[in-house]
């Protein structure tokens, strides 16, 4: 998946210009994607300005028309990829193994299946992986901590350095890919984080050329994607999901392709808009590397130790309500029961719970948790030490004015942490050369703030 920044922060259409300039790129990428059965109408065009790619409707659209088809043969994934027998025999998956395949074809530059594909691809989209420490203090008090990119960042080398790296010592076929190194090894990780789909149980996450040009817009999607995603796990054919030896060969054939679809009619010379899920700023950030300053999903995490700072002293504190609530794990709380706790137990520690306020200021369902256990008659508290009957119970607990207040408290405990004010960040924006970085960091502590003043003041 991707994402531009400056396309999603221009609510208008004035952009589009005929097209004036040659673009050898892309004229390298249109005849490369006709070669490989990628097809597409008339009725769009992929323009290219200094943000990157777009598409454009080149006439007036109807709702539920096809604008694009792409073959699954002509993505980048695990299994259309050279590195195919390597990743099984590894035993590689998801993002780590698309990694290592788009790294492996990056490397091998006119000599990759992909180039023309690889060769229109950004440069660098500018993620919280690659900031360097400086940028990253602007994110302070925020809801993303600058350690957690720090560690992460620490993650990606040692996996690097553990799993990635000794298999071009093994495996002769990596003799081919020059210069390959852990900046290669991070540019490929930042673009499989930022434009990869997962496109189907056999493919898994995968690089999907031109479905990839079509930008994200909060709001004004007008195209999704199409994919059978349950396939045979063995041959990816989308006729049947056991897979039958003696047929095996038949099946291969079926595997179909991935279309962009219209969601509703649009306008000649609009720009088209994939839907993607609906993401806080901070995912955004860390996904598409940019922030909106009217995001609907926007949230505020505020970790148990921030409320307990908050609220242990209140009369209506409890400590062994608290350490009951703390004993709750975020795995019952998503109500998914799936019996893998004993494999996870490396996640155990980092199990905190999530306690977020919405955008509209509101608790989240583990958040009301602990306002409905504070608050609770002794007898209800009582019933509750079946955890499934206080889940329940929740779904239908209105805010009262006590847990109101409570919430009132704990923003305002989350409000100190922040070096400075509302409008101190709002007055940091009104700067125009503001570097990028900062920018998206203070449009984030703007949204979080206003976020907690809607807690405060409701
Ligand atoms: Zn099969």
């Amino acid at each position: 998946m991707k994402q531009k920044q400056q396309v999603s922060h221009n609510g208008s259409n004035k952009r589009f210009k005929p097209n004036q300039k040659y673009d050898k790129t892309l004229d390298y990428l249109n005849s490369w994607m006709e070669k490989k059965g990628i097809t597409w109408k008339q009725s769009i065009i992929v323009r290219k300005d200094a943000s990157g790619h777009s598409v454009f409707a080149t006439r007036d659209l109807k709702e539920d028309e096809i604008v694009c088809t792409v073959p699954k043969t002509a993505i980048l994934s695990r299994k259309t990829s050279p590195l195919r027998d390597i990743i099984d025999e590894e035993e590689l998956a998801g993002g780590m193994a698309l990694t290592l395949c788009l790294m492996y074809e990056m490397t091998l530059k006119k000599k990759s299946e992909w180039w023309p594909y690889l060769q229109s691809l950004p440069q660098v989209v500018d993620l919280p992986m690659y900031w360097d420490e400086q940028a990253l203090t602007h994110l302070e008090g925020t809801c993303l901590d600058p350690s957690t990119i720090v560690e992460e960042n620490a993650l990606l080398l040692e996996d690097y350095q553990s799993i990635i790296k000794p298999l071009f010592r093994k495996h002769a076929i990596f003799n081919e890919g020059k210069y390959m190194n852990f900046e290669s090894y991070r540019r490929a990780a930042g673009l499989v984080a930022s434009r990869a789909f997962s496109v189907d149980d056999f493919h898994d996450l995968s690089m999907v050329p031109l479905c990839d040009i079509f930008n994200h817009k909060s709001g004004s999607e007008n195209v999704h994607m199409e994919c059978q995603a349950e396939v045979c796990l063995e041959c990816g054919s989308e006729d049947h999901v056991e897979h039958d030896a003696p047929t095996h060969d038949e099946h291969v054939a079926n595997v179909k392709s991935i279309s962009m679809t219209t969601n509703s009619d649009i306008k000649c010379k609009s720009e088209l808009f994939n839907v993607y899920e609906d993401l806080s700023n901070v995912d955004l950030l860390l996904k598409y590397g940019y922030a909106h300053e009217n995001n609907p999903f926007d949230v505020v995490s505020i970790k148990p130790d921030v409320i307990h700072n908050a609220i242990h002293d209140k009369k209506w504190f409890d400590k062994n309500r608290w350490e009951y609530w703390l004993s709750i794990k975020n795995t019952k709380l998503e109500e998914e029961e799936e019996e893998n706790e004993e494999e996870d137990d490396g996640d155990e520690e980092d199990e905190e719970l999530h306690c977020e306020f919405n955008a509209e200021g509101k608790p989240n369902h583990t958040l009301l948790l602990l306002l409905c256990i504070m608050f609770a008659k002794k007898e209800q508290y009582a019933s509750w030490k079946n955890v499934k009957k206080l889940i329940q119970h929740v779904k239908s607990q209105a805010v009262t004015k006590q847990m109101k207040e409570a919430c009132v408290i704990m923003a305002k405990e989350r409000l100190s942490i922040y070096k400075d004010s509302l409008d101190e960040d709002l007055e940091g924006l009104q700067d125009k050369h503001l570097p990028s970085r900062h920018k998206w960091s203070l449009i984030i502590k703007v949204c979080e703030k206003r976020i907690l003043h809607k807690v405060v003041e409701e």
